[in-house]
């Protein structure tokens, strides 16, 4: 059955009509699922009964089911593991900072790219979310603050999987976020995360969307990052940087550099500084996020004089930086994490 998430609002007209019934109709049901976010046919209280049946039996209001949360010790992290309907497990978090609202969505099922420190990479590639899917994410978490007054403003697609190996599924949920009479976020609020898949880089870029950009580098010379990022061998470091440079001068923004400080493997100041010869005149910040450990991976986090260490050898040589500490990390709130913790037994053939 289809996710009613699925379509646009032409296809819904389109269903509609294809029952005999006026656009009217498609345009109150949209603003059922967009607007008041409703979690059943049942609600769409001026939509006739008949109608309201056939959409039941036709088709599925979400593809989502709660299986467990989460929330951080500081109550400010919330992280969800949802099940799709063919029993795949995906997460998403929530992430509560002073003014914003922050919604992480996975765009996979787990990730073909396989990153070491990853736990998503750790588990495989199990398959692609559909548009509806990454927006029924946002939906989600947006009917629950709505519900205590409050209101989602930010989307990163941080979660789960590879944007960029799900392109199209990805454009269409980013538009439909962005979309007034869809969820309504700001481009500018949205920010897609990639490791680096250049053809992807390239073919947003010339969208002529405002949609931030995240790359995660993580290393700066290619031996390393061709053992920690392995598109790295398909797509090198300078092809990357290339690309990031086409993005600020197409899109005006700069680029954000996401950098997971490992111990002793990418905190040398060999790394800073071959991070600042890349770098260079590039309009970009760079985000250092101490490792989260997890089970696959050997490295430790650094420790914080390594960090304070690397981020002043960066801040020398004139490259933007912020370190974050990273949100949630009593819940596992690392990507992939909660669903590997869940159980490793079904990743691959739920
Ligand atoms: N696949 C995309 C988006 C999802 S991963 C990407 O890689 O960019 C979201 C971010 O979490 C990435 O920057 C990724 O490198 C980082 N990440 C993954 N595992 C991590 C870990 N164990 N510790 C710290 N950051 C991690
Ligand atoms: Fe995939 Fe991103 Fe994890 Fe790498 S860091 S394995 S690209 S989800």
């Amino acid at each position: 059955m289809r996710n009613i998430y699925d379509l646009s609002a032409d296809e819904l007209v389109d269903m509609l009509a294809g029952w005999g019934e006026p656009s009217y109709r498609a345009r109150q049901i949209w603003e059922w699922l967009y607007r008041h976010k409703v979690a059943s046919f049942d609600a769409m209280t001026n939509i006739p009964r008949g109608i309201r049946e056939r959409l039941a039996a036709e088709t599925l209001l979400g593809n989502l089911e709660e299986v467990s949360r989460s929330v951080s010790s500081d109550g400010e992290t919330l992280k969800k593991l949802l099940k799709l309907n063919d029993g795949v497990l995906i997460e998403s978090v929530l992430m509560r900072y002073e003014r914003r609202r922050t919604a992480c969505l996975s765009t996979q099922a787990g990730c073909a790219v396989g990153c070491a420190f990853c736990a998503t990479g750790q588990m495989g590639f199990v398959r692609n979310l559909t548009s509806g899917e990454i927006v029924e994410q946002a939906i989600h978490f947006a009917r629950e603050l709505e519900s205590e007054g409050g209101r989602l403003s930010n989307v990163v697609l941080m979660g789960m999987g590879e944007p960029m190996l799900n392109y199209d599924a990805v454009l269409t949920a980013i538009r439909r976020l962005n979309d007034p009479h869809g969820i309504g976020i700001g481009q500018r609020h949205i920010t897609l995360s990639t490791a680096g898949v250049v053809p992807g880089i390239r073919r947003f870029t010339a969208e002529g969307l405002q949609v931030r950009l995240a790359v995660s580098l993580h290393a700066a010379t290619d031996e390393l990052r061709d053992r920690l990022v392995p598109l790295n061998r398909k797509w090198p470091l300078a092809d990357l940087i290339a690309a990031c440079r086409y993005y600020v001068e197409r899109v005006g923004r700069r680029v954000t550099f996401e950098w997971a400080l490992i111990n002793g493997v990418n905190d040398t100041s060999e790394q800073a500084d071959a991070l600042g010869a890349l770098l260079g005149g590039l309009t970009c910040h760079v985000n250092l996020i101490p490792l989260n450990p997890t089970d696959g991976f050997e490295g430790r986090p650094s420790d914080p004089a390594r960090v304070r260490a690397f981020a002043a050898r960066l801040e020398q040589l004139g490259i933007p930086v912020t370190v974050r500490l990273r949100r949630g990390i009593d819940i596992s709130a690392g990507c992939g994490q909660l669903r590997a913790a869940h159980g490793k037994s079904n990743s691959k053939h739920v």
